[in-house]
């Protein structure tokens, strides 16, 4: 029971009671997972037991120090998807890094590889990689991600010669293709694209069929005789162009295209006939002039420049900067810059264009899986503007192109060994590969991908544990839609299952009424025609996004698929009215007030709330990761649990023992809080001591139950910790009813209330405090922890408690109350009389900065330390845990911290002290079993950080125990 539910007054919080700020990665975890049911399975699966490290791994010399904290600045390299293609199995020649080369060419020459995506983006390494391996790709050339950072350094001026370099670049595009830049009569044009070192889908921004003006659009009819194909490849520079280089708000295109349509009677937008569409252009230049003060740009080169400028301002742009902060992404130089010859999916019904995943990103299940558009350009797909057909719906369009694209398949998973995501344009019949990526994926897909990719010999076991990203697990644990229930309510509408879980809330119709109400604690459903990189913190702080038009790949349903969020998208009986706040499904209307249900593996929406269950557990492919996982770590995984019921769960999770138990939870229910109160209270010894005989039992049942959850596991208990006064009634009824309980005055209780008050309860009397001023309440605690083993034992279930003191900072302090719980378990035993061994280790979490410091001092007295990252991160910072969301969000947008230090361990400072108290530790008691059991032992940066330090355990909530368990392989085979 978490303590918060308790408090009373503000400066009674604390981090025990108040986990919301270190919890909150681990938000979607902890707090909705916390009723979970799960499939049982034996602990048989999770049969390694944590490894010892070596002393000399354990004592690292200064310098091998003083590397490792270099290493710790950096963060560990990223094994997700973000961290892009595996090896190759046929590797292109390895092309080299020249230092000062603004530009790198693929085509008839080429320069790049997929080796080099720091420097040339994910997008432009592989068009590189791609040339070199024979596929059908439109020539080009990159601008280095360098390029960009120096155009920021220069104060957003393009460095010096780079024009230069691209008109030399343009000139081989005209010789490769045989078209000028500019003519008149059959120009060449050219798509800009962004593209950055991580993917970070529709974040930045492309332009299509650059090179075109007034002239040479007319050349381009007269070419390809196909006046409306020009005039639509014209209407589409202008817009973006005056959209994404110009600022000009895309709405006002959007608008003068929807009155040319209903004025020529066209649905859609492929009705629209040439002579509307010329008309659009000169409406679109119209706009771009009223909006920019100046003509659309004639000059192909200067269209270009902006351009190229345009992409680079866009890498700091609010959405972009908003999305790396989200994704964690930091380090990074730039965006490169692509700029690669058109080729055109407009020119008619024999053209077309698509973008596709080699695999399902959903589910995994290996078949060619994406969409397509016929007689469609580019962003048409993903802009989720027209709704596009599956490809398995191609064959019966081009058999041929199908067959190429299977081919295509096979060739690219073959040389990157993983799911690829592309894109494609279809060229009167012809077909062209525009790009290709690591697909981003569910956690279900990548856990299924991974095994498949084992079976097929594609990758080696190592490499497929590295291919999971072990946050993403969590979704595998994910809750879904009774089926039941299901049944007797019927969906209002289907849309299209675009990303799974299963969500219920409150509509909210903006991304930035989602961020407010959530700020407020409502779990609110993001409910958009479509969504945009805008909206990103709004879907963000959703509990499910439901978009009324778009497809699979639409960026609602990519960026959901991302983060693991719930997501229907393209429901097109979902009418809304943004302005009114409400949505309409076949004539009921729905407002900020009702709840609908949304499940992202179906696409169905429902009216209410419906019950939802909880997944299946860890089964199939996701316990042969699990498994794997185990084979290849070094470092074990414990859990923090407080209860048997989450001892049990997170046994079933695989936790290799429990590394926390807070005793402070279970003082709480039915009538053991009147009895702590009352102990509280007490004026003397005697009526504490009473007090305390009367928790006794219930402690030693709690303690006998999580024994017998863990049995033959280690269970680390810690003792009190928290200032009493936070168990302390302090409004007035309450005060009254305590006192009643008691039978004592309104006046008594309220002067012990006064009493106990402190200015500073997380740095005042608790922890270790209390046991050395109140002994009594340790004896009583040891006493329980020893007469529950020892009932254990009695029943042949296998107890190994230890005891772990909190908060101590002075060695003394662990040596005194080290001695007197020695003492009372030799009383106990001997009360019992029981001969049989009673090994209980006596141990000490490290969570003051202080205790870091002395650990070789601490160490003397100790069995065990267990990090408490949760303190040391507070105390090291000055920061209140459960205040840092006051200023946290300035923090972070402003770059001050790179990350919320409670949710992910700060290495450079907290790791410090990490490492001085593991070192001196370890100098001090060579063998000394040292953990954390601070949240970060769920993080998987974090985890991978205590692996390189050597700890031997991290511990953490129970549904993180498989995400640690995943993250401390990952970290055993990167570290080697
Ligand atoms: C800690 O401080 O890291 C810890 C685990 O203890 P608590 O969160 O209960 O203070
Ligand atoms: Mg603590």
């Amino acid at each position: 029971m978490p303590m918060a539910k308790k408090k009373s007054s503000k400066k009674t919080a604390r981090r025990t009671t108040t986990k919301k700020v270190a919890k909150k990665a681990a938000k979607k975890v902890t707090k909705k997972t916390s009723r979970k049911k799960v499939v049982k399975r034996t602990a048989s699966a999770h049969k390694k037991t944590t490894k010892k490290r070596s002393t000399k791994k354990a004592t690292p010399s200064a310098a091998k120090r003083h590397a490792s904290k270099k290493r710790a600045k950096k963060s560990p390299p990223k094994v997700s998807r973000k961290s892009g293609a595996a090896s190759t199995k046929k590797k292109a020649p390895k092309k080299r890094v020249i230092a000062g080369k603004m530009i790198y060419s693929f085509g008839k020459k080429t320069e790049g590889d997929s080796t080099m995506r720091t420097l040339l983006g994910g997008k432009g390494a592989n068009l590189a990689e791609m040339t070199s391996i024979g596929l059908p790709v439109p020539a080009g050339f990159t601008i280095t991600t360098e390029t960009c950072a120096r155009y920021y350094q220069n104060k957003k001026r393009l460095p010096k010669g780079l024009m230069d370099e691209v008109a030399k670049s343009i000139t081989s595009l005209e010789k490769q293709r045989g078209k000028k830049f500019g003519n008149e009569n059959d120009p060449l044009l050219v798509s800009v694209r962004s593209g950055a070192a991580v993917s970070m889908p529709g974040m930045m921004d492309t332009i299509l069929n650059l090179g075109l003006n007034d002239k040479s659009v007319k050349g381009l009819a007269a070419k390809t005789g196909n006046e409306r194909f020009a005039y639509d490849a014209y209407r589409r520079l202008i817009n973006m162009y005056g959209d994404v280089v110009m600022g000009v708000d895309h709405h006002h295109f959007e608008q003068a295209f929807s009155e040319i349509k209903e004025r020529y009677l066209a649905d859609s937008d492929t009705d629209v006939p040439a002579a509307g569409l010329k008309e659009l252009c000169d409406v679109y230049k119209a706009i771009y002039a009223k909006h920019v003060g100046s003509r659309f740009p004639q000059d192909p080169f200067k269209q270009l420049k902006l351009a190229i400028e345009a992409v680079f301002g866009s890498w700091n742009a609010d959405k972009a900067v908003s999305y790396r902060r989200i994704e964690g992404m930091v380090g990074l130089n730039g965006t490169a810059v692509n700029v690669q010859t058109m080729v055109f999916g407009n020119m008619g019904d024999d053209c077309g264009t698509g973008v596709a995943f080699t695999r399902n990103p959903s589910t995994g299940v290996n078949k060619f899986f994406g969409e397509f558009l016929v007689n469609a350009q580019g962003e048409d797909v993903v802009a989720g503007i027209r709704t596009p057909q599956p490809v398995s719906e191609m064959p019966a369009w081009n058999k041929a192109i199908f067959k190429r694209l299977i081919s295509i398949k096979k060739i690219l998973e073959d040389h990157y060994t993983d799911m690829q995501d592309i894109e494609f344009t279809i060229e009167q019949g012809e077909l062209f590969m525009l790009q290709t990526r690591t697909g981003k994926r569910t956690g279900l897909a990548a856990v299924n991908i991974a095994c498949d990719m084992i079976r097929e010999k594609r990758i080696t076991e190592k490499q497929a544990l590295l291919r999971i990203p072990a946050g993403d697990l969590v979704q595998l644990l994910l809750p879904y839609f009774d089926p039941e229930s299901k049944l007797q309510n019927k969906a209002l509408t289907i849309g299209l299952p675009a990303s799974p879980g299963a969500s219920v809330g409150h509509p909210a119709f903006t991304a930035d009424e989602a961020v407010e109400r959530a700020s407020k604690g409502e779990q609110v459903i993001l409910v958009r025609k479509e969504t945009s990189p805008e909206d990103v913190d709004g879907m963000h702080s959703a509990v499910g996004i439901l978009t009324s038009t778009g497809g699979m790949t639409s960026h609602a349903a990519v960026v959901a698929r991302g983060w693991g969020k719930c997501c229907v998208a393209g429901a097109g009986a979902v009418e809304i009215n943004e302005s009114v706040g409400i949505f309409r499904i076949n004539g009921k209307s729905f407002g900020r007030g009702d709840l609908i249900s949304i499940d992202g593996s179906t696409g169905e929406i429902f009216a209410g709330s419906t019950p939802r269950i909880e997944p299946d557990g860890i089964t199939g492919n996701f316990a042969k990761i699990m498994k794997l996982a185990d084979k290849h770590a070094t470092m074990g995984v414990r859990t923090n649990a407080d209860t048997p019921s989450d001892a049990h769960r997170a046994r079933e999770f695989g936790a290799k023992g429990i590394g926390l138990t807070r005793t402070e939870h279970m003082f709480f229910e039915g009538e053991r809080i009147t009895t702590m109160r009352e102990m509280i209270l007490a004026e003397n010894l005697d009526d504490r001591e009473t007090a305390l005989a009367k928790l006794l039992p219930f402690q030693r049942e709690d303690f006998a139950g999580i024994f017998t959850a863990m049995h033959g596991l280690p269970v680390t208990v810690r003792l009190l910790d928290p200032p009493l006064h936070e168990f302390l009634p302090h409004e007035p009824d309450a005060i009254k009813k305590v006192a009643d309980n008691l039978g004592v005055s309104v006046e008594a209780v309220q002067r012990r209330v006064s009493a106990l008050h402190e200015a500073n309860p997380m740095m005042g009397h608790r922890g270790c405090r209390l046991a050395i001023t109140y002994p009594e309440i340790l004896s009583m605690q040891v006493r329980a922890i020893v007469e529950a083993a020892i009932e254990c034992a009695n029943n042949k279930i296998k107890a190994i408690p230890e005891i772990m003191i909190p908060l101590v900072g002075i060695e003394t302090e662990l040596a005194v109350l080290r001695k007197q719980a020695e003492e009372v378990i030799a009383a106990v035993k001997k009360e019992k009389n029981f001969k049989k061994k009673l090994d209980i280790k006596i141990g000490t979490m490290i969570e003051i900065p202080r205790a870091a410091l002395t650990a070789d001092e601490i160490a003397e007295h100790a069995d065990f330390f267990s990090f408490g990252t949760n303190d040391l991160t507070q105390l090291t910072f000055g920061y209140s845990r459960d205040d840092i969301n006051t200023f946290l969000p300035d923090y972070l947008t402003r770059d001050i911290l790179p990350e919320d230090p409670f949710q992910s361990l700060d290495q450079t400072g907290v790791g410090q002290l990490v490492e001085m108290g593991f070192n001196k530790g370890r100098s001090a008691k060579p063998g000394l079993k040292i953990g954390i059991c601070g949240e970060h032992g769920g993080d998987p940066k974090s985890v991978h950080y205590c692996h390189r330090v050597g700890l031997n355990y991290v511990s953490c909530s129970p549904f993180r125990v498989p995400i640690a368990r995943l993250a401390a392989a990952q970290a055993a085979i990167m570290d080697g």
